[in-house]
């Protein structure tokens, strides 16, 4: 069936650069495959678990939300922040899902309660890519 390239871009780095089998991206409106020759898109993307598929085998990346492009057989994404599944600090991520627990039970400014619901959710993403990678 052949494959395509997928390319995980954040402003610092390129996370993942490789042909895969198939991919697997979390979209804001859900989740959606990517397979070869598929046809263009633009999609949002919210945080979360991006799959694919290298030599029958799935791996994992997490993304902070982003977008997604597909053209050309090139699956590119960009977001904030990527890390493969084996470059996730889970202590790191455990403290920030706390750090992000507390703020929320404190009844703090709309802005922060906000702000503190994006970290928690990062935080649990990060922790269930590091579990499945
Ligand atoms: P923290 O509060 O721990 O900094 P965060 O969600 O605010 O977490 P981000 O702003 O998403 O962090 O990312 C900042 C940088 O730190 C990025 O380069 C990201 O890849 C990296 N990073 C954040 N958390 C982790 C983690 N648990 N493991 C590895 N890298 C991480």
């Amino acid at each position: 069936m052949g494959t395509l390239q997928l390319e995980v871009v954040t402003p610092d780095k390129t996370v993942v650069s490789t042909q895969v089998e198939m991919a697997v991206c979390p979209g804001v409106e859900g989740e959606f495959g990517v397979l070869p020759q598929h046809v263009s898109l633009l999609s949002a993307l919210k945080v979360g678990a991006l799959r694919y598929r290298v030599d029958g085998k799935d791996q994992y990346v997490f993304i902070s939300g982003g977008f997604a492009d597909v053209n050309d057989n090139v699956l590119s994404v960009l977001a904030e922040s990527a890390e493969q599944a084996a470059d996730i600090d889970a202590a790191r991520a455990e403290a920030a899902r706390e750090r992000a627990e507390k703020r929320l039970a404190e009844k703090s400014e709309e802005l922060d309660q906000r702000r503190a619901e994006a970290a928690l959710q990062r935080a649990l993403s990060r922790l269930e890519v590091a579990r499945l990678g």
